[in-house]
């Protein structure tokens, strides 16, 4: 189907887009596209406005600033898999953006485009909850963080206003023990059960985020609480990856009945510890 008329705007910075969003109505963002034009031409969404932020320059980058991370919005998955500097200095990003769709689907969409569409079959909201990222968001007014705990709210929304944007994804520098393991769903590769894990050798600590099993993406703290101070054995961790479906609500859909969703939360949530365990 072809989307209904809008009009177009193409701004070079970031001032401009923020200032578009408040003047206009019924206004869309536009990123990498890949979740928002096949919205358009399904005509799940109709806005009357589409700004363009794919050109503004100062929204891709990937800096390492004071032992973070710093990743502009809108970082195209594929940088995000192919970077050097990640695959220091955060793996876990590296090895997520990997499991993102195709080539061409890594090749156009964007972190941030990603984390704002909030699909609870997105795979990046599951690193980017157990590397408990800051989100950075403009609006008219002022800049504010968030952290990505508070960033997903429900099915497809999030805590940005509609005349905010999404600008920088900050994460912590980590070892390599790390990981992200998923079930993907046949056709798309979007994710029925992914889990990543980032372990905190020193601390003996650990970080899981879960994507795919409930209308939000959430950190499994029945898991990290189970397993927090405890030397990561086989047997603890298999103990602690029964409680990953803690106070979440499996979906039932035609992809996965919510009893298969929860079995698949355990395995991947072993899987992913013992393999992050391992490195
Ligand atoms: P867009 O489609 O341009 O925008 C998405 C939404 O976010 C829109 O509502 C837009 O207004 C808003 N938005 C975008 N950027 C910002 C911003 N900076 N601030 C505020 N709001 C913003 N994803 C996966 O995670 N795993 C997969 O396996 C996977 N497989 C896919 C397979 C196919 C065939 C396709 C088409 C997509 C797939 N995707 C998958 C989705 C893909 O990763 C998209 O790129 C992503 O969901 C959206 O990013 P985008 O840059 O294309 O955003």
């Amino acid at each position: 189907m072809i989307p209904v008329a809008f009009e177009y705007f193409r701004p070079q910075t970031i001032n401009e887009a923020v200032g578009l969003l408040s003047q206009k109505e019924d206004v869309k963002i536009l990123a990498g596209g890949h979740s928002l034009v096949p919205a358009m031409k399904f005509r799940l969404a109709q806005p009357k406005t589409i700004i363009d932020i794919s050109r503004i320059a100062d929204l891709s980058y990937i800096r390492e600033t004071n032992s973070q991370i710093h990743i502009g919005a809108m970082t195209t998955h594929h940088l995000l898999e192919s970077s050097d500097l990640l695959r220091q200095k955060c793996p876990l990003l590296s090895e997520t953006a990997a499991n993102i769709g195709d080539v061409q689907v890594r090749n156009r969409g964007s972190i941030g485009g990603s984390l704002a569409h909030a699909d609870p079959a997105a795979d990046w909201p599951a690193a980017i909850l157990a590397l408990e990222a800051e989100l950075l968001i403009s609006g008219p007014n002022n800049q504010r963080t968030i952290k990505a705990t508070e960033f997903f709210v429900d099915i497809m929304q999030t805590a940005l206003q509609p005349n905010e944007i999404l600008t920088e994804i900050r994460v912590p520098v980590t070892s390599k023990s790390v990981a992200y393991v998923k079930f993907a769903q046949k056709a798309s590769g979007f994710a029925i059960a992914g889990v990543a894990s980032w372990i905190d050798k020193s601390k003996n600590s650990v970080r899981v985020g879960i994507t795919g099993i409930a209308a939000k993406p959430y950190r499994a703290t029945a898991v990290e609480q189970a397993l927090e101070g405890r030397p990561l054995s086989a047997d603890a961790i298999s103990q602690a990856a029964r409680k990953a479906v803690q106070g979440a609500d499996p979906l039932n859909d035609m992809h996965a009945s919510s009893a298969f969703r929860a079995h698949l939360a355990e395995v991947n949530t072993r899987r992913s510890l013992e393999l992050a365990n391992s490195r």
